[in-house]
């Protein structure tokens, strides 16, 4: 039995972070010896919880370096970043996310199983639960077979699903995802996007999201965000309500809306801007 004084019952009352991500006025220069590069100029994004939004744009356009100055894994010229209400440094000690980037970043001497697991046994979880959640995320990523094989006995495509799958061990409320179907054949592709409409879904994660493919950012996003180089820029933001994620099936590519974003997505890239209201709502 304990007794409660006032004082420790308001130390339980911790006020919700409003954001996921909150990117303010950030720069990132690259000195170099030919000049220095203007990777970031002044980016400003906020992703709240749960929502789904997508970085695209020409190439060098900063969308990697802004994904690691989240992660940091960089840290910003100017400006500042806070994930959940911390500090990015700070959500990265938490573990508050997880990553998935473009070269899937395994570990060459664990197995399929053992990567996977890894994030799990760093947090002490249980040698039973581990078990049964890379089982769950072995089925989710169609590698159940390759369970015991190691990364160097898989093509590029089936590596990167384990990473996929190691981001998701641990149902974080935030995902960091930079170009990660980039190396899927376009069926797998696909069938990854439906089952991260379907985690996020049931997870409610916040994701944020790289990817050069348009369609990609339209099906999968709440937002995307288009950006243009030197000095990357946001250039436009455009909301795609397309349905939540029992509403987002296979079908979805097949409609009318779905084109209507794709078509809008790529009038931006190419900096025509469309007149009348950004957005795209069906339902
Ligand atoms: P994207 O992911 O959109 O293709 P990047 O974020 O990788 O673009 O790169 C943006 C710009 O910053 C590019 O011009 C790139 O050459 C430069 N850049 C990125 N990382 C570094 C680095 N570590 N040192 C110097 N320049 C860099
Ligand atoms: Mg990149």
């Amino acid at each position: 039995m304990s007794v409660q004084t006032p004082a420790t019952a308001e130390a339980h009352v911790v006020a919700e972070p409003t954001y996921a991500v909150q990117v303010s006025n950030v720069s990132r220069v690259f000195p170099g010896k030919r000049g220095a590069v203007t990777a970031l100029d002044d980016v400003g994004l906020t992703v709240s919880p749960g929502e789904f939004v997508s970085l695209i744009g020409p190439s060098g356009c900063g969308k990697s370096t802004l994904m690691r100055l989240i992660a940091d894994l960089d840290t910003p010229t100017v400006g500042s970043i806070e994930v959940f209400g911390t500090s990015a440094r700070q959500a990265r000690l938490n573990q508050s996310y997880g990553i998935a980037f473009q070269q899937a970043g395994l570990l060459p001497w664990r197995t399929v199983t053992g990567n996977i697991e890894l994030p799990l046994e760093l947090h002490g979880v249980s040698k039973a639960a581990r078990k049964t959640r890379a089982n769950e995320l072995l089925e989710l990523v169609g590698l159940t077979d390759f369970a015991n094989h190691y990364p160097d006995q898989l093509s590029g495509g089936m590596q990167q699903r384990v990473a996929i799958a190691r981001s998701l061990a641990e149902r974080p409320s935030l995902l960091l995802m930079d170009e990660p179907f980039g190396a899927l054949d376009e069926m797998t592709r696909e069938r990854m996007q439906n089952e991260l409409v379907r985690i996020c879904g049931e997870t409610g994660a916040a994701v944020v999201f790289v990817t050069h493919s348009i369609p990609e950012a339209v099906f999968l996003s709440d937002r995307v965000v288009v950006m243009s180089p030197r000095p990357g820029r946001i250039r436009d933001i455009l909301s795609v309500k397309l349905g939540d994620a029992s509403q987002r099936g296979e079908n979805l590519r097949e409609e009318e809306s779905f084109f209507h974003g794709v078509s809008q997505v790529r009038e931006l890239l190419h900096g025509e801007a469309p007149t009348g209201i950004r957005g795209v709502e069906t339902r």
